[in-house]
């Protein structure tokens, strides 16, 4: 590379990705493969519209790269429709609402503070100054209601249902929620539409080990960089292909130009190491691990929130005393990364929070193992009670990402 100034910074950012325990629930480490399509000559390509139909001449390639990642996204997740243009989830959201509403048209979504993405109809993103948002709470336990769901459908008589989170640690009802919004259109003045935002969630889905949204929902969106493991970017989903045109001049000409074929190469090099069983031991590992952490956490005093999924919530506030902000950096100082979270009935500022979010997709990939997630959930402890040294946890940490798997190497097996 001929930049020194970013090529320096490359080099510390792969030192900085290898040397600390990465437990950010969104993130994950993609394959060499899936880097090498991103960093490769189809960025130079412009291919507005889709395969067949395009506006630029010279697709004949580029329209085999996408043909391919959508079908391998359709067989992925059996569903008959897919777009993999979004370049981002709140990109993909943003066309996902342009498909199915107008401007002002209602939206149910779940209370910001209890896992909703900003795009859900936070005050300080699009979706709020487009679409009236209303909000559906958790029950007292912090867990997704039916009934509750139910009434604030009956009572608010939405266009739109929205469900899918990033920072819910338990499974989700998708089939009860599409039962209820049945029976609620039963009677209802306005027919309600489901959406379902997988974003978090959409390797477990892809691995089979929670409910398909797809089969329930009549739009479903995603990023693929989470625990999907593939490149940054976005992606819609559906079982309706009466909606297949609306979504796509959603997404192409409404809220995106040309398409960035080289993440969409990615992409389908992601789907089909995603159909591989050694993914669903992957994924299996995940649970596992977040599990093992969560409950170790629990024996040792500590309130945690349970899971059910890649991620568990940290009190932090309970447990030591202090904020998630503050837990965040005393990790960080240890090489641990993870996130200052609002936990359910939070008391402090979303820039303060009581809680720390913790899951562990991207360090499964490079190897960690249950005992592993066990002994994290001691330094994590022993950080924030402050029970042993920084520079002793510094070494501990140091010591066990030394036996895992380098970030810049990794490849998956390919499915079939
Ligand atoms: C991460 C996330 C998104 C947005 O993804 P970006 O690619 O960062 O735009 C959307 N919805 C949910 C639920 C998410 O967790």
């Amino acid at each position: 590379m001929n930049d020194q100034a970013i090529a320096n910074l490359l080099t510390l950012e792969a030192k900085r990705q290898n040397e600390g325990i990465e437990l950010i629930a969104s993130e994950n480490y993609p394959s060499k493969s899936v880097r090498e399509a991103q960093g490769s000559i189809l960025t130079a390509k412009y291919a507005e519209g889709y395969p067949q139909r395009r506006y630029y001449g010279g697709c004949e390639y580029i329209d085999k790269v996408e043909e391919l990642a959508i079908e391998r996204a359709k067989r992925l997740f059996s569903c008959a429709y897919a777009n993999v243009q979004p370049h981002s989830g709140s990109q993909a959201n943003a066309a996902a609402y342009h498909a199915l509403l107008r401007p002002g048209d209602k939206v149910l979504s779940l209370v910001l503070n209890d896992g909703g993405h900003l795009t859900h109809g936070s005050p300080v993103s699009f979706s709020s100054a487009t679409y009236h948002f209303v909000f559906y709470p958790l029950n007292d336990k912090g867990h997704l209601d039916l009934d509750i769901i139910e009434k604030w459908l009956d009572q608010e008589n939405p266009n739109l249902f929205l469900a899918g989170y990033s920072a819910y640690p338990y499974a989700i009802d998708f089939k009860g929620m599409r039962e209820r919004i049945d029976r609620h259109n039963a009677h209802s003045p306005t027919p309600c539409l489901f959406m379902v935002d997988m974003a978090h969630i959409a390797g477990i889905v892809a691995a089979g080990l929670c409910q398909n949204p797809v089969d329930y929902a009549d739009i479903v969106t995603s990023t693929t960089h989470k625990t999907l493991r593939g490149p940054r970017g976005g992606l819609i989903l559906s079982n309706r292909l009466d909606l297949a045109k609306k979504i796509d001049s959603a997404v192409f000409p409404y809220t995106q130009g040309g398409p960035l074929e080289h993440v969409i190469a990615g992409k389908a090099i992601t789907f089909l190491e995603d159909q591989s069983p050694a993914f669903k031991t992957y994924m299996k590992q995940v649970l596992e691990n977040t599990k093992a952490c969560n409950d170790e956490l629990a024996r040792r005093g500590r309130i945690v929130s349970g899971t059910e999924n890649h991620l568990f919530l940290l009190n932090v506030l309970e447990s030591y005393g202090i904020s998630g902000k503050v837990a965040q950096q005393e990790l960080e100082s240890i090489g641990i990364t993870t996130n200052k979270n609002m936990i359910h009935g939070d008391t402090l500022k979303p820039n303060e929070t009581s809680g720390l979010r913790i899951g562990f997709a991207a360090a499964t990939t490079r190897g960690c193992t249950k005992e592993e997630a066990i002994q994290i959930a001691g330094l994590i402890d022993d950080c924030l009670s402050k029970s042993k040294s920084k520079e002793q946890l510094k070494e501990e940490v140091h010591h066990m990402v030394s036996g895992w798997k380098d970030v810049m190497t990794l490849e998956f097996p390919m499915g079939e």
